[in-house]
């Protein structure tokens, strides 16, 4: 779907809102914004290789939502299509299961932005390149030139780690993440044990990771669904603790510690994972378990945002917000899988979650708005 990708756009302002992310939280803050018709919002979506990185384009099938299902529409689908001609059609419906993914949801909302809301909001494809403070609000910079509003909320989201496999291809030996691709866009290859543990209910299941969290995933799995079967460090040392190790034994979880050469399979469904040495693990999925790649939180830097974890990497910190999805930067919100909270209190990554602090973040902007045009109506200091 072609959005209004154009320079004209970025110079079409006055906005009061720039919201930073084409994914689920970007979206749903879009819409939000939308919704209250006063807010006059850029939507700044990202270009290709934003999208290709984000979570926004490979969640394929959102299986943990109630509402969020094909047997919804299904139901009253069949119920529609009454008389004898339709039956083969009532049949296939039946039968069949239409994933819904990131992918389908983005593209309602912006289908829904266009048809209803073209005049609250503008929606470009570029990447925010950077953004900084002015004394009358927040700048971003595209590649088609630069934008301020007083309010930015940023929807950037994160990358997971991937497994390297190091497979030999003739005479050359690649270590390279794309083997996996495949399998995670059959989602026979999990990242995301709340959203997709279920999955893996009675088959044989391979954890990839070293961790403590990878063993206790693996332990969750076991317990939870009977799954686990083996944790695969892919040449790392084990690094979980004593006491994981002996519930990793009592479950019989085996550990294997060397490379993984090949994802064994075809057209996306696994078979086994072989191990440097010739093993074969036989498994129907994997979990890979490897934490974060990325937290996309460069403009939130640039503006000077308070980040969590002072011990990460800079490119690995997710940015502090408060209950409102508020910086420490006035003005400046975060939502979705990039933020943590600054009192502690967790944040899922989860797409009820993103939508949530959308809510909660344009909530808050529409209220100052509001108030503050009251105040000048009033005359008020
Ligand atoms: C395999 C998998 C399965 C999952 N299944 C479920 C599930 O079943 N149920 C559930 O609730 N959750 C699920 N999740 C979690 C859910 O997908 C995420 O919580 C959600 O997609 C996060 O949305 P987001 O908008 O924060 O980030 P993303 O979807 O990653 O979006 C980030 C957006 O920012 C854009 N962007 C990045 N940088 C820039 C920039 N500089 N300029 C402009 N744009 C930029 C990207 O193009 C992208 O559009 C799953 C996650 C994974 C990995």
């Amino acid at each position: 779907m072609r959005s209004e990708a154009r320079a004209s756009a970025i110079t079409g302002g006055p906005f009061d809102l720039i919201v930073v992310g084409g994914g689920i939280a970007g979206s749903a803050a879009a819409l939000r914004a939308a919704q209250y018709e006063h807010i006059r919002t850029l939507w700044i979506r990202g270009d290709r290789a934003t999208r290709k990185r984000s979570r926004s384009q490979w969640v394929v099938n959102i299986d943990n939502m109630i509402g969020l299902h094909h047997g919804v529409v299904r139901g009253k689908l069949v119920r529609a299509l009454k008389g004898e001609e339709f039956a083969a059609a009532r049949e296939a419906l039946r039968q069949g299961h239409e994933h819904i993914s990131t992918r389908d949801i983005v593209r309602n909302t912006i289908e829904r932005l266009q048809s209803s809301y073209s005049e609250q909001v503008v929606m470009v494809d570029v990447v925010a390149q950077s953004a900084r403070g002015t004394e009358d609000g927040l700048v971003v910079v595209t590649p088609e030139g630069e934008v301020g509003a007083p309010w930015l909320l940023l929807a950037t989201g994160v990358t997971d780690r991937q497994p390297t496999i190091r497979k030999r291809q003739g005479d050359q030996i690649l270590e390279e993440l794309r083997w996996i691709f495949p399998f995670a866009n059959r989602e026979t290859v999990l990242y995301c044990i709340r959203c997709e543990g279920h999955m893996t209910r009675e088959t044989a299941t391979a954890v990839i990771g070293h961790s403590d969290t990878a063993a206790q995933i693996a332990m969750m799995l076991y317990e939870r669904y009977g799954s686990a079967c083996s944790l695969l460090t892919n040449g790392e040392p084990p690094a979980w603790s004593e006491r994981s190790g002996r519930l990793l034994e009592q479950y019989s979880i085996a550990v294997h510690t060397e490379r993984i050469v090949e994802a064994m399979g075809t057209k996306g469904d696994l078979h086994g994972l072989v191990l440097e040495g010739g093993r074969t693990i036989s498994v129907r999925m994997a979990l890979v378990a490897l934490g974060l790649h990325r937290v996309y939180n460069d403009l939130a830097r640039d503006l000077g945002a308070e980040l969590a974890d002072a011990e990460l990497p800079e490119g690995e910190r997710h940015v502090l917000i408060d209950w409102k999805g508020e910086t420490s930067v006035r003005g400046l919100f975060a939502i979705g899988d990039m933020v943590k909270r600054r009192d502690g209190e967790p944040v899922m990554k989860q797409v009820y979650t993103a939508q949530e602090y959308a809510v909660r973040a344009i909530d808050s902007i529409d209220r100052r708005m509001r108030s503050a045009r009251r105040s000048k109506l009033l005359g008020d200091n």
